[in-house]
Formats: C-alpha cells, sequence, structure tokens
C-alpha cells in the first residue's frame, strides 16, 4: 500500500529503540530529548497563556509576538533584519518548516545537495516532494571531527539541482561547519543560483571553541536563504514543536503554501511562551553551549573508557563513535539492537541517517543530554560492556 516515493526511506529507527530501551529497562541515550526541563519563565509563560485563553487556532503564519521575537532574535545574534509580516514563519517544529520548504519549493526532479549523514527527516520529505537527494559525504577523521571533500560538493551540483539543504550545528555528527567550510557551501550556492535552506536547531549548542555561523550572515546569502530553528533544543521543549523559517518573503511563502496544508497552524499556548524564551537575557543564551559541553565531556570520558573510537562533538545534543575496537565486524544495527539485552544502554545505528547506509554502518550515535548521574551510570553500564 505505501507509496514507492516512500519506499527506500523505511521506517523511523527511533520507535523501534524506544521500544527496547522500555523492554529492557533501559538508559535511552537514542533520542535527543533533555531529562530536565528548561527555563521556568518559558514554562509558566505557558501556564498562563493556557489560562488567559489562548487556545483557539493561531494566525497561520503564527502569532505577530512570535514572530516580532523571532525577528528580534535574528537581529540580536546575528545581525539578520527581517519583517515579521511576510519574512516568519511560525511551523511545528523545525521539521515542519524543512517539510513546506521542501514541499513548497521542489517539482518533480529536481535535486536537493545535502551532507550526509542527515537528520532522518530529510530524505522522506524531499521524497514526499518528488524530488531527489544528492549526498555530500562527511568523512569522519581518526580521533576528530568530520570534513567534506570541496569538489564532491561541487561535482553533487548538476542542472537539477535546486536547493542545498544545509544543518549546522550538526545532528547526527555533532560538527558545527567552520567559516571556511560555509564560505565553501555559499560559493557553490551563488556560483549556480541555488537556494540554501538551512537548519539551525542547535544554533546556541555549539560548544566553546566553535562558533555557529549562519550561511545567511555571508556576503550575498541573505537573499537565497531560508533559515529554520525552533524553540526546543533551546528551551529544554522538545514536545512542544514551536518552530520557525525566516528569509526573503519569497521562500517563505512557498513553504507557508505547503504548511497550511499540513498543520495549519500549530501550539497557540506554547508560542507565546517561546517569545519569552527568545527574549531571556544574555546570560540564558552564554550559558547554554558551556554546560552542555561538560556533559559532552562526561559522556566522550565513558565513551573511551568503554574502548570505542570517540568522535568528539563541537555542538549538539550527540556524539558519535566508532565501533569497530569494540565490536570487529562494524556492525552498528546488530550492535544497537543487542545493546539494551547486553547492558542496559540504547544508542542509535549512524546508518540510518545515511542515503549510503554503507558508509556509516560502523558508526553509532549517542545522546548527551542528560542529568549527569545518568551519564555516570552509563559510562558504568558500557564499561561492563563484553566485548
Ligand atoms: N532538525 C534537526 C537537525 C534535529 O536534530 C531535530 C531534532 N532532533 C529537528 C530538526 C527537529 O526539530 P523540531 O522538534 O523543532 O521539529
Amino acid at each position: 500500500m505505501l507509496t514507492t516515493k516512500l519506499k527506500g526511506v523505511g521506517t523511523s529507527i527511533f520507535a523501534e529503540m524506544s521500544a527496547l530501551a522500555d523492554e529492557a529497562g533501559a538508559i535511552n541515550l537514542g533520542q535527543g530529548y533533555p531529562d530536565t526541563d528548561g527555563p521556568s519563565e518559558v514554562l509558566e509563560a505557558a501556564v498562563d497563556a493556557i489560562r488567559s485563553g489562548e487556545n483557539q487556532y493561531p494566525p497561520g503564519a503564527g502569532t505577530a509576538v512570535l514572530r516580532r521575537a523571532v525577528a528580534d532574535h535574528q537581529q540580536r545574534f546575528y545581525g539578520l533584519v527581517h519583517d515579521p509580516v511576510g519574512e516568519v514563519l511560525i511551523t511545528a517544529g523545525a521539521t515542519e518548516a524543512v517539510a513546506g520548504a521542501m514541499l513548497g519549493m521542489l517539482d518533480a526532479g529536481d535535486e536537493v545537495v545535502v551532507f550526509e549523514p542527515m537528520f532522518d527527516s530529510y530524505a522522506a520529505v524531499v521524497a514526499l516532494a518528488g524530488g531527489r537527494v544528492a549526498p555530500v559525504l562527511l568523512r569522519p577523521e581518526p580521533g576528530g571531527g568530520y570534513r567534506f571533500d570541496p569538489d564532491e560538493l561541487r561535482r553533487a551540483v548538476t542542472a537539477r539541482t535546486k536547493v542545498i539543504l544545509l544543518n549546522t550545528p550538526h545532528n547526527p555528527t555533532g560538527k558545527v561547519f567552520d567559516a571556511e567550510e560555509m564560505e565553501l557551501v555559499a560559493t557553490v550556492a551563488r556560483d549556480h543560483d541555488l537556494v540554501v535552506v538551512t537548519d539551525e536547531v542547535y544554533e546556541h549548542l555549539a560548544f566553546p571553541g566553535a562558533t555557529h555561523v549562519p550561511i545567511a550572515t555571508l556576503p550575498g546569502m541573505a537573499d537565497r536563504t531560508l533559515t529554520i530553528s525552533s524553540g526546543g533544543k533551546t528551551f529544554s521543549t522538545t514536545g512542544w514543536k514551536v518552530g520557525w523559517a525566516c528569509g526573503p518573503a519569497e521562500l517563505v511563502s512557498a513553504a507557508r503554501a505547503a504548511k497550511q496544508f499540513l498543520t495549519y497552524v500549530n501550539g497557540a499556548p506554547f508560542q507565546p511562551a517561546i517569545a519569552v524564551g527568545l527574549g531571556l537575557g544574555d546570560g540564558f543564551f552564554a550559558g547554554l553551549a558551556p554546560a552542555l559541553a561538560a556533559k559532552r565531556d562526561r559522556l566522550v570520558d565513558g565513551l573511551v573508557a568503554a574502548g570505542f573510537a570517540v568522535h568528539p562533538a563541537e555542538g549538539t545534543y550527540f556524539t558519535t563513535v566508532d565501533i569497530r575496537p569494540v565490536q570487529v565486524d562494524g556492525d552498528g544495527m546488530g550492535f544497537c539492537r543487542s545493546l539494551p539485552d547486553r547492558c542496559g544502554v540504547v544508542a542509535v545505528p549512524c546508518e540510518v541517517f545515511y542515503e549510503r547506509p554503507e558508509q556509516g554502518r560502523h558508526l553509532v550515535r549517542f545522546a548527551c543530554c542528560k542529568r549527569d548521574e545518568v551519564l555516570d551510570e552509563s559510562a558504568e553500564r558500557l564499561a561492563g560492556l563484553d566485548r
């Protein structure tokens, strides 16, 4: 019964791994969500909004208060100026913003250049839009991060390419694209007159030593970039699903044209609450990355001690490892399926994030956005892994 468009896409690994976690009573380092609440001002603002009757359909583009808050945030952190009317769209999480952009921009046969591994919704929504993903590999460097070959990026562009779909800081690798890499991507976009759709949900989670550079801030890019983010990671409210897209009116309205028939609108009382969050003081935003970097370090120490070859993240909720020192056959999927029973921990096999799964067969992703005691308990369990 399944449409051929979704045949190659498979089912989400997260449901399977979370079910395994529940069955085995395992610690879930698979799915990326924090196990503590975000700022109380934000939570209280949602409660107040519900009590004061903000419970009906909000405007199609999102509440004026949140659109203004998103525009103010882009100006405050990046110097990017957007008219909240026409250049900002509120969506059901970043996921819907990406889906709206692909469904609203692509025609059948259009190609989208994407770095792989990639967040798992990308390939699915490009396929639903009738498009085709042209993957560019992010290669893990021994003991380090991930890098791409600029020639491979250039070669990925064809006459059918319409969009480069970028994600930085990057899930699942934890890579933060540096200024030189961003310039390379921007140059390709400008040379071939491409639109860039950029998913920046981890924008405030680039760890010390790495800097998040929004591609829209590069010369000549603001006019061709749709920037997507959401409140989920920044305010530890992943279940609220309040996201946004901002950029030139033409790109925002393409995303909106599709979005209006997906969810139409969402999250009425959460929208003013996320607006409160976006207006929090500099201290709140500045504290996010160092706090999470300490958790990354805790997780990395545990993974190294357990014998993995670790690629420490430069940002995001995640860190990836090469399992081959622990399991010589390098079968990440088999490893993750057996891990809950073997030691009571759940992780996600990176192959699900690849167009070419064999490229990521030996890589596994762990989440660090958990309480310290949970990370310590995970480290202890992984140390007891029989090899
Ligand atoms: N993009 C990336 C790169 C992500 O990692 C995630 C969440 N894991 C999302 C989008 C989803 O964001 P939202 O919940 O706001 O839809």
